[in-house]
């Protein structure tokens, strides 16, 4: 049994090893010296902490600072590919899996178009995936990260309900770390890409975060002061699924006017084929090619998506009084016209004061973003999973 002394003294070394460790991460370089001082630990302890770091491959000594005057000190950095991470994005009209280095960097990719009949297989695909990825032969790996539509209890790894993907009470979780005998994180797509914008989008540490993620669903991750705010029940930020007044369209939730059935990529999608009138299935590749091509029916539809979800953002930003929005998702390659409907809509939603301070950007990281944040949740909060050697 351990005392309760020895475990208080355990749990304040490995308080200091993710402290230093964090640190190090944040930074390109960074000295022994600089990292005592942002992380308020002694010297001594930076060094040993450090020292144990080096011991894991993790860290390594990367040349000399060129400081002007004073001493030179030995500038320390991550090593990028000591380890690696699968993460899997589930939310789009394709699974994407990929293999990720400690630094984000994708090393290598595999994905797979789903069509909406498939979504009894959905399970068999994801094992499709990571059985492909695994084959790779990038070593370590050290745990799977998962971001899925619908309704996630991130706590137990389950999938509460996705309509998508056919699943209720599914315990995703479960049945890849049987399978795979690694750790596994699943969370809602939303808030993975929220978290991956966040860490690796270049946003300032502590500060508030609203990111939109449109693709067949709609929902957003909400940071505030750096940290993922699930709400009392982990759903936090399903908008997609609030109603639009004047909007009648039956939801695939069985409510009508939600925000999805008029601003998704795959309420466009629809709404082009029904305007077509033909049973023939559209790709969301082929209504972007003839939106690309000057369609104006389709430019109309884009328009009206814009507009419900810059009058939503408008209440949600309005309520929390978050400056700063990225959109992100499929829907971003709709481009200009969809971004200046939303902005609009938006500005007019809110207090002319509140509109002027806030902006509404695209993310810089695509379809990574949610991949690299469901796999980056696995560690964030205990770099534990990352240490390969029994612990002293
Ligand atoms: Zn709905």
């Amino acid at each position: 049994m351990v005392s309760a002394r020895k475990a208080t003294q355990q749990s304040t070394k490995q308080h200091n090893r993710d402290l230093v460790f964090n640190t190090i991460l944040a930074n390109e370089l960074i000295s022994r010296a600089e990292i005592a001082r942002s992380t308020q630990l002694t010297r001594t302890t930076v060094s040993e902490v450090v020292a144990g770091l080096i011991g894991e491959g993790l860290v390594e000594e990367a040349g000399f600072s060129s400081s002007v005057g004073g001493k030179p000190s030995i500038q320390l950095s991550l090593v990028a590919d000591s380890r690696y991470r699968i993460g899997l994005n589930l939310a789009r009209d394709r699974f994407t899996g990929a293999v990720v280095n400690l630094r984000g960097d994708l090393k290598d990719t595999v994905e797979i178009p789903v069509q909406w009949n498939d979504r009894g297989q959905a399970l068999q695909l994801v094992f499709q995936i990571v059985d492909q990825l695994l084959k790779k032969g990038w070593k370590p790996i050290v745990g799977i990260g998962v971001g899925a539509p619908g309704l996630i209890n991130t706590r137990e790894g389950q999938v509460v309900r996705a309509v998508n993907l056919d699943w209720q009470d599914f315990p995703l979780a479960h049945l890849l770390q049987e399978r795979y005998q690694l750790p596994v994180a699943v969370m809602n797509d939303s808030q993975a890409t929220a978290v991956g914008e966040f860490v690796y989008g270049h946003h300032q540490a502590g500060s508030n975060l609203i990111v939109i993620t449109v693709n067949n669903g709609i929902g957003a991750g909400l940071l505030i002061n750096g940290q993922l705010f699930q709400g009392d029940n982990g759903y936090a930020g399903e908008i997609g699924h609030v109603s639009i007044p004047g909007n009648e369209q039956v939801c695939r939730c069985g409510k009508r006017g939600c925000l999805e059935t008029i601003a998704s990529t795959q309420a466009i999608v629809q709404r082009v084929q029904a305007a077509a009138g033909s049973t023939e299935t559209l790709s969301l590749e082929q209504v972007l090619r003839r939106f690309n091509d000057g369609d104006a029916t389709i430019r109309q539809f884009v328009e009206e998506a814009g507009h419900a979800l810059g009058a939503t953002i408008g209440s949600l930003s309005g309520a929390l009084n978050i400056n700063t929005v990225v959109l992100t998702g499929d829907m971003i390659h709709f481009g200009q016209v969809w971004l200046d409907a939303t902005r609009q809509a938006f500005q007019q939603s809110v207090l002319s004061q509140f509109g002027q301070e806030t902006q509404i950007k695209p993310g810089t990281l695509d379809f990574r973003a949610c991949i690299l944040g469901a796999s980056a949740h696995l560690f964030l909060e205990n770099y534990s999973l990352l240490y390969l050697q029994p612990e002293k």
